[in-house]
C-alpha cells in the first residue's frame, strides 16, 4: 500500500501492555499524523485499531505498535470515511430513559452531552430488534440532576426505566454528529445493551426534529423481542408506571 492515498488498515494488538494507556497513546499519534478511525480498548488485553487516510501516515501509526513482547495483526481494510480519530470503549456519560405518562404515554431517552441531557421522547420506547425503526421526537435538554426523578408529575408520572453508562461512536465527533442529524451510540443499561442509532428524518415545514431510533445488528440485538413488555419495571425502585400510579 506504500504511496497509495486512502488506504484503511485493520488490526489487532496483542501481548505486553496492551492497555488504556496503549490505546491514548495510539490515538494521540493518529491524530498528529492526521489518521482517521478508531482505537477500540475493550478490557480484555486486546486492542483493536482501525487507520485511514494517507498509506504512509498509517504505517507509522500501525509499525511502532509491534514490539518483543507484543504482537500485531494488521490487514487490508475497507475505507469507512471516518472524519474523526475516535477512541472506543471509554464512557461519554450517563443515559438514561424515563417512562412517562402525561397527556401521551412515552418513554424519554437522554443521553449527556456536553454537561446536559439531550433527549428524545420515544412514544413507543426503545426496541431491541433492528428490524424496528422507533419514532423519537426531539424534546428540551433535561439537566443531570433530572435523571433519578421517579414519582407522580401533573396527572401522570414517570419512572426511570433504564440507565447506565454510553460511548459515542461513529465516523463524525459529536455533538457535531447529532447536529448532521446522525448519531451512533453503544448503550451499557440494564435493559439496553449495544449498538444504537438515532437518524433525523427529513421534514417540511415546522415543528420538532423527528428521528428514529434504531437497534444496530450486533451480538446485543434480540429480534422479535419487546424489552418494554417484558421489562416493565423502574431499575430504581423495582415499580411499573402502573404500580406507582396506583
Ligand atoms: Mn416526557
Amino acid at each position: 500500500m506504500t504511496g497509495q492515498a486512502g488506504a484503511a488498515v485493520r488490526a489487532t494488538v496483542h501481548g505486553d501492555g496492551v492497555d488504556a494507556g496503549l490505546c491514548e497513546a495510539i490515538a494521540a499519534r493518529a491524530r498528529s499524523l492526521g489518521v482517521m478511525g478508531w482505537v477500540c480498548c475493550d478490557d480484555d488485553g486486546v486492542v483493536r485499531v482501525h487507520a485511514e487516510g494517507d498509506a504512509a501516515a498509517i504505517i507509522e501509526v500501525i509499525a511502532p505498535l509491534e514490539g518483543d513482547d507484543r504482537e500485531v495483526e494488521p490487514a487490508r481494510a475497507k475505507v469507512e470515511g471516518h472524519e474523526q480519530f475516535a477512541i472506543r470503549g471509554v464512557s461519554a456519560g450517563v443515559f438514561v430513559v424515563q417512562e412517562h405518562r402525561a397527556t401521551a404515554h412515552h418513554f424519554d431517552l437522554r443521553l449527556e452531552v456536553d454537561g446536559v441531557m439531550r433527549s428524545w421522547a420515544v412514544p413507543k420506547g426503545p426496541s431491541l430488534d433492528p428490524a424496528l425503526k422507533r419514532m423519537a421526537i426531539e424534546v428540551e435538554d433535561h439537566s443531570l440532576a433530572h435523571n433519578d426523578f421517579e414519582g407522580s408529575l401533573g396527572a401522570g408520572g414517570v419512572i426511570v426505566w433504564d440507565r447506565g453508562s454510553y460511548e459515542q461512536g461513529g465516523r463524525v465527533a459529536w455533538p457535531e454528529a447529532l447536529e448532521r442529524g446522525h448519531a451512533v451510540f453503544v448503550l451499557h443499561g440494564e435493559k439496553l445493551r449495544g449498538g444504537f442509532a438515532l437518524q433525523r428524518t427529513p421534514r417540511g415545514g415546522g415543528g420538532k426534529p423527528q428521528w428514529l431510533l434504531i437497534k444496530r445488528r450486533d451480538d446485543d440485538a434480540r429480534p422479535g423481542s419487546d424489552v418494554v413488555a417484558e421489562q416493565p419495571q423502574s431499575v430504581l425502585s423495582g415499580r411499573t408506571l402502573d404500580e406507582l400510579l396506583a
